[in-house]
Formats: structure tokens, sequence, C-alpha cells
């Protein structure tokens, strides 16, 4: 039986974070002295496998694997690896990963071995200097590397861009440009409320995608595709570049509808929705028994409490639905 929602939405789309730990601690993610979990709370790999495995069982058919940064995570290979027999099967039609790029030079190939065809690479700006402050402890060189290395071995790379007022504004232009020359899909990501972070103001970093796509106007033809992922990206072709864009913008536009994602964090918690509090913890139920019986009973439970949508809103300059985990603790 597939995992179907109380709103009669299909789950097939399951998002694991696998580490919340990241060697980049960008603004609008995480503060600069963030503590993270002991080790000991984490799911092993074994755990993450049976876990995942579990949910392929009953109806995922695409896993994203994101973190923090998934690629440190020690040993995070094994667990691809392991994935892998599932998509020879069938069951799993993709295994892909958000990530921030650093350490791609030393896994792409290893991806590509283990059956991941598309990876997300997020990258705010092409200047040096903005890299390193929006990134903190980040070195852009180092990530094109990455990219680079992603496309040597065939890799399908997107770019998600969060969207930054007075940051990356001036770069709308440039990083399009620099997607179509490198055959890179891009996508823009409006920032949510996630985590407390510290200094940081919000509402100043907010930059609305209604805007952006007034900006992309004044240069480009847009027009609006109707594809869907049953997530909240939606997209548009630059008629002059034949490029796709997407936008996320769980702020400006209500995708909920056709929500068919849930996401597991690293200590084996389900959130059901990125913008409630939620969650089913389910480390437990897989520790309770070496059968998989209890776990799926409770991933079946917690389904039925997915809630019909989040309640984020910017409107009148007030931040309300802000949630206190951080994006790195659900996986974004
Ligand atoms: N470390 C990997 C990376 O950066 O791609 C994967 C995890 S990261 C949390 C996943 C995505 O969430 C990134 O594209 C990041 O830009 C985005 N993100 C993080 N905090 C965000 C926020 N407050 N609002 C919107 N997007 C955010
Ligand atoms: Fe790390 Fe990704 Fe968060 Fe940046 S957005 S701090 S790279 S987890």
């Amino acid at each position: 039986m597939p995992l179907i929602d109380p709103f009669a939405r299909a789950i097939s789309y399951l998002r694991v974070s696998v580490t919340d730990r990241c060697d980049f601690r960008c603004v609008y993610c995480m503060s600069e002295n963030m503590s993270f979990l002991p080790k000991t709370e984490l799911l092993t790999l074994e755990e993450l496998d049976r876990m995942c495995s579990t949910f392929i069982r009953m109806g995922v058919e695409k896993l994203r694997i994101t973190g923090g940064e998934p690629l440190v995570r020690k040993g995070i290979m094994t667990f691809f690896a392991g994935m892998t027999r599932h998509l020879e099967t069938g069951a799993l039609k993709e295994l892909t990963l958000t990530t921030n790029g650093s350490q791609l030079r030393k896994y792409a190939a290893d991806l590509v071995a283990c059956g991941v065809k598309r990876i997300n690479v997020s990258l705010d700006t092409l200047d040096a200097d903005k890299f390193a402050q929006v990134t903190r402890w980040g070195r852009l060189a180092q990530v094109l590397d990455g990219i680079a290395a992603a496309k040597e071995v065939g890799l399908r790379v997107k770019i998600n861009a969060v969207a930054l007022k007075g940051f990356n504004e001036d770069e709308l232009f440039s990083l399009t440009d620099w997607c179509a020359k490198e055959d890179h899909d891009l996508t823009f990501i409006e920032v949510m409320p996630m985590g407390d972070l510290g200094n940081e103001d919000r509402i100043d970093q907010y930059w609305s995608l209604k805007d952006l796509r007034a900006r992309l106007r004044e240069r480009f033809t847009v027009t609006d595709l109707d594809e869907r992922t049953g997530g909240p990206a939606r997209y548009v072709r630059l008629e002059e570049t034949g490029q796709k864009l997407g936008f996320i913008t769980p702020l400006t536009h209500n995708f909920c509808e056709s929500c068919n994602r849930v996401r597991l964090t690293c200590t084996g918690e389900l959130y059901m929705c990125l913008g409630q509090e939620d969650m089913a913890d389910l480390r437990g139920h897989l520790r309770a028994s070496t059968e998989d019986a209890l776990l799926e009973t409770a991933i079946r439970a917690a389904i039925e409490r997915k809630p019909k949508g989040h309640d984020f809103d910017y409107s009148r300059q007030k931040v309300d639905g802000q949630m206190t985990r951080h994006m790195s603790h659900t996986g974004g």
C-alpha cells in the first residue's frame, strides 16, 4: 500500500538529512558558533540505510540526500552505494543530493558510480569576496572546481541561489548568463524564516522572487511553464536563451496542495511539513526491533498527520510562522 496522506497526496519523495554539520556557515542558515549534535545522536549509516529502504518499500521513489553538508558525513559513500541496489531493482527512480559543492572534486565520480545523475549545488554569488562573506567559511574557487568535477563525470548540475536583498540583486544577469554558458539549470530560492541566527535580520535579507521576476523581464521574454515536481518550485523559460529557471517561493506562493514529500532528520525525526513543528520520532521505533513492522506502523501513523500546509508569512513586515529549528536540521 503506498503512503497516502489525509489530503489524498501520495508521498513518493523523501529528503534525508544525513548530518547537521557543515564546512560552511552560510549567514541565512547557521550562526557562526553553531553547536552540533553529539555523534551518538545520529542515525548510523546502517540505520539510515534501513530507514530509507523501509520508505522505498512503502512507495518512496525519489530520495534526496541533504544536510548540513551531506558530503562531510564520514563514510557517506557507503550509504550511497547501498542505495544503488534500490535503483537497480527499479523501486527507487532517482537518487540525488543537495550539496554546497566543496567536496565534489573528491566524490563526483563515486556519486556517478552509485547511480546519481543530477545534483543541486548551492551557489549564491560568483564573486569570491561576497562568497566568503555569505558562506563565512567557504571558498568560491573550491566550489567552482567541484562543479567542474561534477560536469567532467557527466553529472547534471542545478544551481540553487538564495535571493538576498542588497547582496546578489546585482548578479541576477551574471548568474543567469554563467548558468547558460555552463549549461547548468538555475533555481532561485526565497529566504525562509528558519532558526535563530543571532544578529542577522531576516526581513532585511528577504528579496521577493516576484520582484526578481520583474527584473528578469527587463531583459528577457519570460514564459511560465506548466512543469510541476510536487514541490514548491515553479519554472519559466527565458525565450532568448532557451534556459529554464526555477523559483522556490514558499512565501509569496502557496504550493502545499501538491506536496508529495516528507523530511527525515539525521536523528530519525520525520517532519511531515518543512513549515510546521510537528514531527514523528522514528528512531525509537527503528531501534526497538530488528524487524521493520514497528517502523512501518510508525511511518503510516506519521503520514496520517501530514498537515495541509505551512504558515510562513512575511506580510505586514513581521515574520509569522517563524521556525525555531535550522534548515540544516531538517535539510533544505
Ligand atoms: N549544505 C547543502 C547546501 O548548502 O546545498 C545542503 C543543505 S542546505 C540547508 C540546502 C539548501 O537550503 C541550500 O540551497 C541553502 O541555500 C538553502 N537554505 C538554507 N537556509 C535557508 C533559508 N533560511 N531560506 C532559504 N533557503 C535556505
Ligand atoms: Fe552549510 Fe548548506 Fe547551510 Fe550553507 S546552506 S551553512 S552550506 S548546510
